[in-house]
């Protein structure tokens, strides 16, 4: 395993003082690799902190020279790329309502051509993986490098805790989809809240990310945004030295055949039980429509999800999960009716 990324930093700079502290506090952090300050901040609704825009880059500029470690920043407009250039800034990302904007990121990738900046893309709002990786492309083509993916979580109806949705079979289809490009975890927008940072990161960095983009704030309650889920540099340290240690002889991998052809077999036995059950539905089509019945029936429909919920709960299968397979099969099977 190799040394994780680690980008940490502010969500937004917010003075020169500010800049300056968590600049000196990160730098007493081995394995930091970049330093992260929101410049300009997208916010939800108006009238909230936006920013300090160029100042801000001014103070980035002069403590990545003396501090050493490279600063980024969240990127949104062509102008803005220019005042990074102008400031000698070379990483900036793409915010998630970036992304979401295939328009948007045409424009960024025009302006960032030959720039030589190197740009970091979160997800999009919405867990569609070809958008998020369309935007990639859409940058590769302008010929500019991307250096990470950085998954970010998704604003869903029902967050399930989290201030956004981690949804972590997104982020291992990119990897699926582009095994080369790094993936970064930004665990402080999956989270929203500081404590849950550190358990989110360690979900990421066992599905294999390469590193983690972390919200840190020299007094995370006094932050103009995000003050609920900024760590201290402290907090930060701790989290870092809980990852696990990359090692240099890699131990042998263990023998997982036996295992694995198990798994082949209950999945080749599930997929023949599901063509069953669709073929069963098949047959109850045409005796439902000689009765007049409509293909939808959501009392029974109602039992049998309850049911089933019983029979997960003694069986200690996560009731969501299950409920979830539940009504795909069920959408599934009322589709394969209404077309018998
Ligand atoms: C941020 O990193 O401060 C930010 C606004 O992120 P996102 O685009 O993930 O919401
Ligand atoms: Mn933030």
């Amino acid at each position: 395993m190799e040394h994780p990324l680690i980008i940490a930093g502010p969500c937004s700079a917010e003075s020169r003082e500010q800049l300056r502290h968590i600049a000196s506090q990160l730098s007493d952090i081995p394995d930091i690799t970049m330093i992260r300050a929101g410049v300009w901040k997208p916010r939800t609704r108006p009238g909230g902190f936006e920013g300090l825009g160029e100042p801000a880059l001014g103070w980035m500029q002069e403590l990545q020279a003396e501090y050493g470690i490279p600063f980024c920043c969240e990127v949104a407009r062509p102008e803005h790329i220019e005042l990074c250039v102008q400031h000698n800034i070379s990483n900036v990302w793409l915010g998630a309502r970036t992304t979401a904007n295939p328009f948007m990121v045409e424009e960024l990738s025009e302006a960032l051509r030959e720039s030589g900046i190197q740009v970091m893309v979160k997800n999009p709002m919405n867990p569609d993986v070809r958008l998020w990786l369309g935007a990639i492309e859409r940058l590769q083509q302008c010929g500019i490098t991307v250096s990470a993916a950085i998954h970010r979580g998704f604003s869903m109806y029902d967050n399930r805790g989290y201030r956004n949705d981690p949804l972590w079979e997104v982020p291992m289809e990119m990897r699926r989809l582009a095994p080369e490009l790094p993936l970064l975890c930004d665990p402080s927008h999956i989270a929203g809240r500081a404590d849950l940072v550190p358990s989110v990161a360690q979900a990421a960095m066992q599905l294999g990310f390469d590193g983690l983009m972390v919200e840190v704030h020299p007094h995370p309650t006094c932050a103009l945004t995000d003050a609920q889920q900024q760590l201290t540099p402290s907090t930060l340290a701790e989290l870092i030295s809980s990852l696990p240690k990359p090692t240099a002889n890699q131990p042998a991998a263990p023998d997982l055949s036996a295992l694995r052809s198990r798994i082949d077999e209950l999945d080749h036995e599930m997929l023949r039980l599901l063509a069953e059950r669709m073929d069963v539905s098949r047959r109850m089509s045409a005796l439902k429509r000689d009765a007049g019945m409509s293909v939808y029936q959501p009392k029974r429909w109602e039992a049998v999800l309850a049911d089933r919920l019983q029979q997960a709960e003694g069986l200690s299968l996560d009731q969501a999960f299950v409920k979830e397979i539940l009504e795909k099969i069920h959408g599934e099977s009322v589709r394969v009716q209404m077309e018998s």
